[in-house]
């Protein structure tokens, strides 16, 4: 059986550096509410009440909570959404290996020329 990414080297050469640019423009538009959500979540959760184990209210300890299940699900969808349009044309693939590649010149899975 051969590899997807090695049948798509032996076709016609595509520009990916071209079509990488639109998946990182679209995975900016998919991502940036959520970043944005993300972010005021952290400061509301830092920058919230807070009081010591004595003070600590139940509404408190509710507003904190609700910080974190937000924090958890912008995180997830920004996941999810990098996994869905910031790929390599050629191969399909996230650029990284063992993350994610901000500036990938190279698409560390296959080779090709991003940027
Ligand atoms: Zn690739």
């Amino acid at each position: 059986m051969v590899d997807r990414c090695v049948l798509k080297q032996m076709t016609a050469p595509i520009d990916c550096s071209a079509q990488f640019k639109r998946n990182r423009q679209q995975t900016w538009w998919a991502t940036r509410v959520w970043c944005l959500v993300e972010a005021i979540a952290i400061l509301a959760l830092f920058l919230g009440p807070r009081g010591n184990e004595a003070t600590f209210s139940e509404g408190q300890f509710t507003f904190q909570l609700v910080c974190v299940v937000v924090m958890m699900i912008s995180g997830l969808a920004t996941i999810l959404a990098t996994r869905k349009y910031y790929i390599c044309p050629r191969c399909d693939e996230v650029p990284g290996r063992s993350g994610v590649s901000l500036f990938p010149y190279v698409c560390p899975n296959c080779g090709a020329t991003l940027m």
